[in-house]
């Protein structure tokens, strides 16, 4: 009899875990080898052989998110694991051909606009930006070359949130694809595939290994997707792979993301609900914030409104940089997704110029109480001269 479907948090809590036939263990073991022996027939059939094209841990974490994101798709997904989340996004735009345009957000991550602009434009592929929260918009931004589209929701760093069911209609009827970026949702909080989207990046950096001590990325795709072919090839035939150490580390961290995803979520509520009674903030963007322009989206969508919010001070770059100066329990740093709060002032950090408002602070939720939370955020604002 075949195995019930499984809650996802149940699937999550096991990732990876399956008892190991000699020895009974049952976390996974790091396969480090590089090379793998050949049987007498010189055919190694399915089996491994070198660890750029293959390797066991690595294929462990890659099939395990695959099923993760695919929970419920008839054909299922398949995944590619890389060293970093930009790796991914490298190799899905060396994936394109020259010629090709990309439709960005206009909120995309810098990392992903960067890129474009030291290297792949001069590659020949042409990328633009548009607000995909008006999809008249999205429709009239398309050409003919479009050949991807490419989605954050929520958005970094404003929060926007878009309807993906609908965006990815309007990709496909223009003969584009629609890869959505999940590193702030995890399959936990929205699985973009089973909304229509043919590939979602992941930076595990983040929510997936959950600890801030590594670095590694995914791409995944539905199965049968010919797009994938060439991300495969680039990845075995290149070798921007994923190492066996980090691949392990992002597996274990999984296990417990579906008891940290909650608290991400319940603590950044909090904080969104608090913010916006303060005097000294001008906006809070968070989409579980009822009064949020995607809430209702968002609450169709996700299941759970995660661990990132935004907001905008009263006043200049200074006077936010001051309010992050002034945190003690907050760390100062980028990044996002640990159990640790940060606070970012995202403007400065990001490639110049950028839309990102001066007066903007970017917040990961960590998993501290939320009074501590609360009450240093606060105590950071009082420093304000618009907070009396
Ligand atoms: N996508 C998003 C939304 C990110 O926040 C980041 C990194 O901050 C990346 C992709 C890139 O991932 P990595 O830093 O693992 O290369």
């Amino acid at each position: 009899m075949a195995d019930a479907p499984r809650h996802l948090r149940t699937r999550l809590a096991q990732a990876g875990c399956h008892p190991d036939p000699q020895t009974g263990a049952l976390t996974p073991p790091i396969h480090l080898a590089t090379t793998f022996e050949r049987p007498p027939s010189g055919d190694y059939g399915d089996g491994y052989v070198y660890a750029r094209w293959g390797n066991p841990t690595r294929d462990l974490f890659e099939t395990t998110l695959a099923d993760l994101e695919a929970d419920g798709t008839e054909d299922g997904a398949e995944a590619a694991a890389f060293a970093s989340g930009m790796a991914a996004v490298m190799v899905v735009l060396q994936s394109l051909r020259p010629g090709d345009h990309v439709l960005l957000p206009d909120d995309v991550y810098h990392g992903v606009r960067s890129l474009f602009r030291s290297t792949f434009t001069d590659w020949g592929l042409t990328y633009s930006e548009v607000d995909q929260t008006d999809l008249d918009a999205v429709r009239a931004a398309l050409r003919p070359e479009t050949k991807l589209v490419w989605a954050e929701t929520p958005s970094n760093p404003l929060l926007k949130i878009v309807d993906l069911e609908a965006l990815a209609g309007i990709a496909h009827d223009a003969g584009a694809l629609l890869l959505v970026d999940g590193t702030w949702t995890t399959p936990l909080l929205q699985r973009p595939l089973l909304l229509g989207a043919d590939l979602v990046l992941h930076s595990a950096t983040k929510y997936l290994s959950g600890h801030s001590d590594v670095l590694l990325g995914a791409l995944v795709a539905r199965r049968g997707l010919d797009f994938f072919e060439r991300v495969r090839a680039l990845q075995k035939g290149a070798g921007p792979v994923a190492d066996p150490f980090g691949s392990w580390l992002v597996l274990r961290g999984m296990r417990s993301l579906g008891a940290r995803m909650p608290l991400h979520g319940a603590n950044a509520q909090r904080l969104a609900e608090a913010l916006q009674t303060h005097p000294a903030v001008e906006a809070v963007h968070y989409p579980g914030l009822p009064d949020h322009p995607g809430h209702a989206v968002a609450k169709r969508q996700m299941d759970g409104f995660g661990g990132m919010l935004s907001f905008q001070v009263r006043g200049d770059a200074d006077a936010a940089l001051g309010v992050a100066a002034r945190t003690r329990l907050f760390k100062r740093a980028t990044s996002l997704g640990g159990t640790e709060s940060l606070i970012e002032h995202r403007a400065s950090i990001e490639s110049q110029p950028t839309p990102t408002p001066q007066n903007l602070l970017r917040v990961s939720v960590g998993l501290e109480h939320a009074d501590d939370l609360v009450a240093d955020l606060t105590d950071a604002l009082d420093g304000l001269p618009t907070a009396r």
